[in-house]
């Protein structure tokens, strides 16, 4: 037998650098080397289990997979221990001293395009070499699993450029990597602070991850499981109950109540990659918060990678909260890599046609989808505007009020408006307004109701910008009623009302009035109780669109309206038989602000508008 001699190797050239890269820039994020310890002893246990599937003769029954953990103060040593496959010799050289074709590599040669930048660093898994970080001197002794006549190994290095290789003693099958803390990293010799790097990155790992522990009433040591050895995505649908589901949705959003619905999905072929979905039932104020937490996990193979993985769901579906597990990404991913990642959009199309199917089932149970519009239906609504791809699909999933629903809760569709609509009804109307029950009251409704033409009554901020964006639905043309042009002439059918001399005349005398005030004057058939009202003119912008602008703090003009006047009311037919011109004036004025306070539901200037008011008021009444 030849004497164990250690021989020593040089890494490779690209290894020392890595290391040095590593050493030097990885100082924000030392925790992750306990990830990557664990991720590959729980590789090395899948790799296992899957020699053993090939070879059935040689599994042993009830054979307990484990990755354990044991710290040594005293020693400042930390050993994290599996048993899984192990390596031969030559394995080692290979897998240890060069450099491995998956994440290590990957790390490489984005290191190389991205020259320095070492924010990036941090969000990196580095693999097994990332344990120098934090370790003056690591060793690995591992035993080939399967394969009696290979001899145990010992790998050690101190991170300098050089390891070496010697023979040991090692019962067990499986890998031991030790690690010599370094004086200043300490911490890591804390059994709780090892514990909380487990729970946040590597809970899932469906191995059970344990820690060695002195249990102070028996006086004795016990092995702690630490990590909950379960990944639930992973397990077959219908192995899973209702109640787990719901149980894992709690654990994952840090909600207290039960979800809405979800779905779980395993996706097979060129991308592979398992998502569990949820939809949660209460909207949560943090969906608009950028540093929401709890979005969509993702995991690389069951490993931890991040928490709010956006990039994978488009914003106007943000309250989804769940799992996406993939294979096809490497564990060294950063979010700045998933940017332009090709896969990274396959899975995001697919993930979004999965939740718009979800959401298209959920129409079927009405009660449920009203409530899932109540909480979310105001985020689904920036969809036609962000996702051209799927803009009709989008819209088949809007819901509205409207003034022939007769309710306020919006639970009317597209779909049902245009089967209700009337024969030689050509465009789908809305009217935008600040809450359903002033905009029921707007005068501006009055011809549709007395038409029996249905209007969608919209009054989210974000309804008139999304009409903007859906243009038409089925080429059926979108019009706001607040706004003047010819389809809503034809309606409201009052072009040639003007005609006779005394109208012209009249309306000459409000037009001189008003002058800069407004754009033009009409007189009106269409309003039934209202003397008058102001509409926009197609050209400009709307009333909503206007408050919107001054919300935000832009200056923009006041915008002039066209005043339309009810020439069959009783106001107005009195009005037009004033001679005193000056009480002609007040009650011209009166009718404008009154249409204007109607329109934009303020005034610029109340109190010139009262005091017209009671004027008028003490002219006639009081004597
Ligand atoms: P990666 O895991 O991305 O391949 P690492 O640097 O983490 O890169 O590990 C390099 C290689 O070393 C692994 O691919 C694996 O073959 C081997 N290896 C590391 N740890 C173990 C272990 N505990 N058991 C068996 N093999 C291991
Ligand atoms: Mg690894």
């Amino acid at each position: 037998m030849k004497t164990n001699i250690k021989k020593k190797y040089k890494f490779q050239s690209e290894i020392k650098k890595l290391l040095h890269i590593m050493i030097h820039s990885l100082y924000s994020n030392k925790e992750i080397f306990i990830r990557e310890l664990i991720s590959n002893a729980s590789d090395a246990i899948d790799k296992l289990k899957f020699k053993y599937i090939s070879k059935p003769e040689k599994y042993i029954n009830n054979k307990k997979m484990y990755i354990r953990i044991k710290i040594n103060k005293k020693k400042k040593k930390i050993s994290i221990q599996d048993n899984g496959i192990g390596m031969t010799k030559k394995e080692t050289i290979k897998n240890l001293g060069t450099i491995a074709k998956s994440g290590t590599k990957k790390f490489i040669s984005s290191m190389k395009k991205k020259k320095k930048n070492n924010k990036l660093i941090g969000k990196f898994g580095v693999g097994f070499y990332s344990s120098f970080i934090v370790s003056k001197l690591v060793q690995v002794k591992t035993k080939k699993s399967l394969k009696k006549k290979k001899k145990p190994i010992l790998w050690e290095s101190k991170g300098k450029g050089k390891y070496s290789i010697s023979y040991t003693k090692k019962k067990k099958y499986g890998t031991k990597v030790t690690l010599k803390i370094k004086k200043k990293e300490k911490i890591f010799l804390e059994s709780w602070k090892i514990k909380n790097i487990i729970k946040k990155y590597s809970d899932h790992i469906s191995t059970p991850i344990e820690i060695y522990k002195y249990d102070e009433k028996n006086k004795k040591y016990f092995w702690e499981k630490i990590n909950k050895a379960k990944s639930l995505w992973t397990l077959n649908k219908n192995k899973i109950t209702k109640k787990q589901y719901k149980n894992f949705y709690k654990y994952i959003s840090n909600d207290n109540l039960n979800p809405m619905i979800w779905i779980h999905n395993k996706i097979e072929g060129n991308i592979t990659y398992i998502s569990l979905l949820y939809i949660p039932k209460k909207y949560n104020i943090n969906i608009w918060n950028k540093k929401n937490k709890n979005g969509l996990k993702l995991y690389i193979n069951r490993i931890y990678i991040m928490n709010n993985a956006k990039i994978f769901i488009p914003n106007y579906l943000r309250f989804i909260k769940g799992i996406l597990d993939s294979q096809n990404l490497p564990l060294n991913i950063s979010r700045e890599i998933l940017q332009n990642n090709n896969i990274v959009n396959k899975i995001k199309i697919n993930l979004t046609k999965k939740i718009l199917n979800m959401l298209k089932e959920l129409t079927n149970k009405k009660k449920k989808y009203e409530k899932f519009w109540k909480e979310f239906g105001i985020i689904l609504k920036e969809g036609p505007a962000e996702d051209l791809e799927n803009k009709k699909k989008i819209c088949n999933l809007l819901r509205f009020a409207s003034f022939k629903n007769k309710t306020e809760k919006q639970n009317l569709s597209f779909k049902k408006y245009i089967k209700n609509m009337q024969k030689n009804q050509k465009k789908i109307f809305f009217f935008t307004c600040d809450n359903y029950k002033i905009g029921i009251k707007s005068p501006h409704l009055e011809i549709f109701k007395k038409k029996n033409i249905d209007v969608l009554i919209l009054s989210d901020k974000i309804d008139e910008w999304m009409m903007n964006n859906i243009k038409e639905i089925k080429g059926i043309k979108l019009q706001s009623i607040s706004k003047l042009n010819n389809t809503l002439k034809n309606i409201i059918n009052e072009n040639n009302i003007t005609n006779n001399k005394k109208n012209k005349k009249f309306i000459k005398k409000i037009k001189k009035i008003l002058k800069n005030k407004i754009k033009n004057v009409y007189l009106s058939k269409r309003l039934t109780k209202t003397p008058a009202i102001v509409i926009s003119d197609d050209k400009d912008i709307s009333t909503q669109m206007s408050k919107l602008f001054i919300a935000a703090g832009q200056n923009i003009k006041p915008l002039k309206y066209i005043f339309e006047i009810n020439i069959k009311h009783k106001i107005i037919k009195y009005i037009k038989n004033i001679n005193n011109i000056k009480i002609f004036k007040k009650w011209i004025k009166i009718l404008f602000y009154q249409a204007l306070l109607m329109e934009r539901g303020t005034l610029e200037n109340p109190n010139k508008y009262i005091k017209n008011i009671n004027k008028l008021l003490i002219l006639n009444y009081i004597k």
